[in-house]
């Protein structure tokens, strides 16, 4: 078997369940170390969250310096009696690799320690540095996670000049898909009070849930934007509607709503908030509370982009979309620091029961990789 299976396949047999590392970060300094990286571990608290365990590696002081960013912790097996093979105890079977963590994302770790490994056999040490910064709070709060491990690079002074996550980003192929950015994520709550009242005598009642329908309804009805060059239209989605009336005659005073709007790069959380409000204001008073997950974000670093297009071109032969599509990620953080790509295996199966990757995955991304650090570093 080769390198990169039985090195996932040992990051994969710790049950590192976010946000728990069970030894994880030791297979990580154990292959690491000995190619002359150092390595920090912190560990982050914040009230109300579990305290977390994190580690950034570094090969060399010289800058540029290029890092790989990623998340050693998964999600829960769920019903382990479903898998073919037990979860944290991997296997190939028929040309895949099955295990929790295979694709979301301990198999692109592998393949990037594999692939530094490779480059630094061939060519020595680089004129630069490369780094690995690995969280285990990804797949949780990610509150003591990638943010912390950022604020704690500024303070030692540490740059980080370009960086690849390796989430799990080709929907199906090795070669697919490339996130060049991402969408911004805010949600809402909305509020509106009325007057309490009999059903049958509405002019003496003020009822809320003929306001908040209007606002709902102005909110869905005007689309945010049409699109541009790399993202789709932005969209606000309504998650809930309550009153929590449970009778036939009662003009309720409260109703609340709640809606996520993801949007792209023509907004800021700060606009969608404003318009929002414009929407709403035409309809009466309201009170509106918003939680902000991201700004919307795109890569501007055309060479940073290409070295990677040229390496995915050569090594699967298909070019990849560059896309902005998905959920968030923690280079929603690391793109305030530096240029960030996100590039791994296939997503296919992240979070499923059976999780896994094709080992030509794996050993592609081995060679795609080292093709990125070869062009970086040349
Ligand atoms: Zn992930």
């Amino acid at each position: 078997m080769s390198d990169v299976i039985d090195l996932a396949k040992a990051l994969i047999a710790c049950p590192s369940v976010t946000p728990r590392t069970v030894g994880v970060f030791n297979v990580l300094e154990d292959y690491l170390r000995p190619l002359g990286f150092v390595a920090h571990r912190m560990i982050f608290k914040e009230e109300g969250f579990e305290p977390v365990e994190n580690i950034y590696l570094r090969l060399g002081t010289q800058s540029p310096n290029f890092c790989f960013a990623g998340h050693t912790d998964v999600v829960p097996p769920g019903d382990e009696a479903a898998w073919d093979v037990p979860p944290f105890e991997p296997q190939v079977v028929d040309g895949e690799l099955i295990g929790r963590g295979a694709e979301d994302m301990k198999g692109a770790i592998a393949a990037f320690m594999v692939a530094v490994k490779q480059f630094l056999e061939a060519k020595g040490a680089p004129k630069g540095s490369i780094s690995f910064l690995i969280t285990q709070d990804e797949e949780g709060d990610a509150v003591n996670g990638t943010r912390k491990v950022l604020g704690w690079l500024k303070e030692q002074g540490e740059v980080i000049d370009h960086c690849i996550v390796g989430e799990p980003t080709n929907p199906d192929f090795l070669g697919e898909m490339v996130k060049i950015g991402r969408r911004g994520s805010i949600s809402f709550q909305l509020a509106v009070r009325g007057k309490q009242g009999h059903a049958a005598y509405p002019d003496r009642a003020d009822n809320p849930v003929t306001r908040m329908i209007h606002m709902l309804h102005a909110l869905k009805s005007t689309p945010l934007d049409e699109g541009t060059e790399h993202f789709q239209p932005s969209n606000l989605e309504i998650t809930s509607v309550d009153v929590g009336n449970p009778t036939t005659n009662i003009i309720p005073a409260l109703a609340t709503a709640r809606f996520n709007v993801r949007f792209n790069d023509r907004h800021s959380a700060a606009s969608i908030h404003q318009w929002v409000e414009e929407r709403c204001a035409p309809f009466g008073a309201f009170e509106l509370k918003a939680h902000i997950t991201g700004e919307a974000f795109l890569n501007k670093d055309e060479y940073f982009e290409q070295l990677l297009v040229r390496a995915i071109r050569e090594v699967t032969g298909s070019a990849p979309k560059l896309s902005t599509t998905g959920g968030t990620s923690d280079a929603r953080f690391i793109k305030d620091i530096c240029p960030v790509i996100e590039f791994g295996t296939t997503g296919r199966t992240a979070h499923h029961v059976n999780e896994r990757v094709e080992v030509k995955t794996l050993e592609g991304l081995v060679n795609i990789y080292h093709r990125v650090l070869d062009g970086y570093f040349s």
